[in-house]
Order: structure tokens, then C-alpha cells, then sequence
């Protein structure tokens, strides 16, 4: 069983996807994590963040590796632990350029298809219900509004003791949003069939039990 969760950024898609995945007891995959490593692999080479050939080949070069552990989850770039650079705000700022390139988009959905073939997984990105796994069994489009999505993000960030404002993170989500839903290769787009969850004003635990509920039924 696939469970495909999209979204734009900040509508809690990673932290309700690994909860989902605990709470079934199956694998959990973060394509944004894919997708962040690759950009920072640019950065780091200096491969121009408009050349979608190099940067394809840069994908299929190094693969990440990315392992869910009691710890949370880990991603690997060859020996490197990348897991908390990823997240940077040098790496957030490039990512919605380097994945808009259809070069790059099929490498990574290509290598996605391949570590989900087989077994149940609970997958979230921005085009797993519309393109990656269009069959998935159960498809959700998590949202939340974007003063929401800000505060949320701000939140995590200041959690993890960066010094970051409301207004700028406000503005990064909605160019975020901007891009991602206007790029022309896989745009973030209700996949059809699936199940919008608006999470303005909803707990995570609630969020989980939901989906959790809708995927245990469809097992059933
Ligand atoms: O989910 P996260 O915010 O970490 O994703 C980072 C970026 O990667 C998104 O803004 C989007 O540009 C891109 N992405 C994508 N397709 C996916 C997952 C992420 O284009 N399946």
C-alpha cells in the first residue's frame, strides 16, 4: 500500500508522514529530502542551480541515502551526513529552482519508484499522488493556511535555536507556494482522488488518527 501526502510547504506533510508511517508500522520516505540533498550537492560543486542536464546527472551520480530510525530520520550523501545542513537556509532558498527542471524531476521519480517497489510505504513531496504514484491507494493533500504554514515553520525554526523572523518566513512560504504550483514540470496540484485535509487549527494527533483511519480502512 502506497499513502501519498502533498502539500505545499509547511503544511506539517514530514512530521505527519513519519507519524503515519509509525502508526502503521510501515516505511516512510521524504521526497523533499531528495530533493534538498541534490541542491546542496550543488552548492557544494558549484553546478549552475539553470543547467537541469548537469544537475540530472549529479542525481544519478550520488544517490542520497536516507535511513528512518528511532533517532528521526537520516540522510546520507555518500559519507556525509546531511541531515541538518539540508535544512539550511541557502539550501530552502535554491531547492524550488533545481527541482523545476524535468531532467532532474525524472531521475528522482524514477529512483523514488524504485526504493517504494516493493512493501507498504507512506511517501510526501509535491507530485506523489498526481505523478510518482498516481494508483497510491490513499491520497492526501495536506494544506493550512499560509499565516499558518509561517507560524509553524517559525516555531520549528526557533525550536532549533535559529534567530529568523515571522514576516521573512512568511514571505519564503508564499514564494515557495508561488513557485512550486506554477513551475511547468509536475506543479503542486490536488492529484486526482485525493483527500484535502485542512490542518488550520487541527492538532498533528488528530491529523495522523485521521489519515491513519482512512489507510487502516482501505487495508481492511
Ligand atoms: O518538502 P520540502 O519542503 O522539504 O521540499 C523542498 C522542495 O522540494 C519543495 O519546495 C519543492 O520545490 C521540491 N519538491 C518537489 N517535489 C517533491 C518534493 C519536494 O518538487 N516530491
Amino acid at each position: 500500500m502506497i499513502v501519498a501526502i502533498d502539500g505545499p510547504a509547511g503544511a506539517g506533510k514530514s512530521t505527519v508522514a513519519r507519524a503515519v508511517a509509525r502508526a502503521l508500522d510501515i516505511g516512510y520516505l521524504d521526497t523533499g529530502a531528495m530533493y534538498r540533498a541534490l541542491t546542496l550537492r550543488a552548492l557544494r560543486t558549484g553546478v549552475p542551480l539553470d543547467d537541469g542536464p548537469a544537475l540530472a546527472s549529479l542525481a544519478a551520480d550520488e544517490p542520497v541515502t536516507l535511513t528512518d530510525g528511532p533517532g528521526g530520520m537520516r540522510v546520507m550523501m555518500g559519507a556525509d551526513d546531511v541531515t541538518m545542513a539540508i535544512r539550511e537556509a541557502d539550501v530552502t532558498a535554491a531547492v524550488s529552482q533545481v527541482a523545476a527542471h524535468p531532467a532532474v524531476r525524472e531521475q528522482m521519480v524514477a529512483r523514488q519508484r524504485q526504493l517504494m517497489q516493493h512493501g507498504d510505504w507512506v511517501c510526501d513531496g509535491r507530485d506523489i499522488g498526481s505523478v510518482v504514484f498516481p494508483a497510491a491507494e490513499v491520497k492526501v493533500f495536506l494544506t493550512a493556511s499560509v499565516d499558518e504554514r509561517a507560524r509553524r515553520r517559525h516555531a520549528e525554526l526557533v525550536g532549533r535555536g535559529e534567530r529568523v523572523d515571522l514576516r521573512g518566513i512568511r514571505d519564503d512560504v508564499e514564494r515557495r507556494d508561488q513557485a512550486d504550483s506554477s513551475r511547468a514540470a509536475s506543479p503542486l496540484v490536488v492529484a486526482d482522488g485525493a483527500v484535502v485535509v485542512d490542518t488550520t487549527g487541527m492538532g498533528i494527533d488528530q491529523v495522523v488518527e485521521h489519515i491513519a483511519g482512512m489507510a487502516r480502512e482501505v487495508a481492511r
